[in-house]
């Protein structure tokens, strides 16, 4: 172990760090920067505190990739940044940090650099959540993140780049690479495991191989992570517009077995389908964003089903609902999901064997009056595409939209 510990260390080149990429090097445009965010630090920097671009927001803008959000990180305690700013709040349990609230919506979130307890402190410390608060330097505050990509301080006062951990060269290259031992990194929060995947499957990256072999080593502490921050993952995952990669990934790496220890068992023997029908809708999120967390989850699903019940085959909507009844349980046994999810992932995959029954079948016009149907729809669609299927089900449905009224889509997703 500890051989390959200094292996590792040797294995990196020497660089001296800091290294400051100044504008002339990089493609990281100002003007791509939330106005809002530039007006926190640079009110920040009027009352002698250092602030910086960092995170997300550093690397799509160098990715050429459109960010989400802004964060700042900066040397004022959170105290400090409130009072500067009226329309914030200090917020978080985990990690105290300000959010600034802007007119029209916009959050701009600041965090004070932070660093890793020693040793000893952490014996000392009482309260368990005083961890993820001890203030540092901006150096200490990247040492403590968790890829180098995501570690790259912006300076829009100078326009330079700030990068202590080698995510300049990693951007580059494409890799996803843990700062430290990924298998320590890994230990201390899990779910630094699930953002690794969804990271590579985003940005089409690859996983460094240590970060690989962590994932493959260390996957089994999932399950120690929180249910609430890993119910937050799945969904950022399956709404990433990368599903289909990144479940690909998590079942070579082993990760899915650990996070669905039931599902998984119904979802593995399917898995070339399941990966198939989620690219499929990813294209369509990506083109159109209209896709509900509901439609992913019976995507999961969906082949295990057909599988026992092909459409057009002779059985009752009884029978089928039986099995997604037993199927869509496994979910819930894995992870709390809120009763009107799973309630949601069912009614589209029984409305998909309505699907296939025609809209000249008993119920049809209640059921085309249903919320949910055009969601339906749609991922009936996906999976005929996906598998080239017979288009004679969807055929009549689309001639039955066109000449009757459109019911209302409710379910819009959460992100992008
Ligand atoms: P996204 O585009 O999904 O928002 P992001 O990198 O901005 O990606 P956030 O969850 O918004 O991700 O977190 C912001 C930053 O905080 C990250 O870039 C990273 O530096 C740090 N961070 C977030 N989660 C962790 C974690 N579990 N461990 C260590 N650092 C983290
Ligand atoms: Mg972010």
């Amino acid at each position: 172990m500890t051989d390959r510990k200094a292996q590792h260390i040797q294995a990196q080149p020497w660089v001296p760090y800091p290294r400051i990429i100044p504008r002339a090097q990089h493609s990281l445009s100002r003007k791509e920067v939330w106005p809002e965010a530039l007006k926190v630090i640079r009110r920040l920097a009027k009352f002698g505190y250092t602030a910086y671009l960092v995170g997300g927001g550093v690397r799509d803008l160098l990715l050429g990739r459109r960010p989400k959000d802004f964060d700042v990180a900066t040397d004022a305690s959170p105290e400090e940044v409130r009072k500067l700013f009226n329309n914030s709040r200090i917020i978080g349990k985990r990690f105290r940090l300000v959010h600034v609230y802007f007119k029209g919506g916009r959050i701009v979130e600041v965090s004070t650099f932070r660093r890793a307890p020693e040793p000893h402190e952490l014996e000392e410390m009482e309260d368990p959540r005083t961890v993820n608060n001890l203030y540092g330097s901006p150096h200490q505050d990247v040492m403590r993140r968790d890829f180098t990509i995501n570690a790259l301080f912006y300076n829009p006062q100078d326009f330079t780049v700030i990068d202590y951990v080698g995510g300049w060269e990693d951007l580059q290259s494409r890799v996803i690479r843990s700062i430290g031992d990924p298998r320590v990194r890994f230990a201390e929060d899990p779910v630094r495991m699930t953002r690794a995947v969804e990271f590579a499957s985003r940005l089409g990256f690859s996983l460094h191989p240590e970060v690989e072999e962590a994932i493959r080593e260390e996957g089994w502490r999932i399950s120690q992570a929180s249910q609430d921050r890993l119910r937050e993952e799945v969904l950022g995952i399956l709404l990433s517009g990368a599903s289909g990669r990144a479940v690909r990934l998590m079942a070579d790496l082993g990760m899915l077995g650990h996070l669905f220890p039931r599902a998984s068992e119904v979802i593995l023997p399917h898995l070339q389908d399941v990966v198939t029908l989620l690219v499929r809708a990813d294209g369509a999120l990506n083109r159109e964003g209209l896709y509900a967390p509901a439609q992913f989850f019976s995507l999961l699903f969906l082949p295990r089903v057909k599988a026992a019940f092909p459409f057009g085959a002779k059985f009752t909507l009884g029978e089928v609902m039986e099995e997604i009844f037993l199927v869509t349980n496994t979910l819930r046994e894995d992870l709390p999901t809120p009763a009107h999810l799973i309630h949601s992932i069912r009614e589209i995959l029984l409305g998909l064997w309505r699907v296939a029954r025609g809209p000249g079948s008993r119920g049809a016009r209640r059921f085309m009056e249903r919320d949910y149907f055009k969601a339906v729809l749609e991922v009936f669609r996906v999976d005929t595409l996906a598998f080239r299927e017979d288009r004679s089900f969807l055929e009549p449905w689309h001639r039955q939209v066109a000449r009757g009224r459109k019911p209302p889509y409710k379910n819009r997703p959460r992100r992008r």
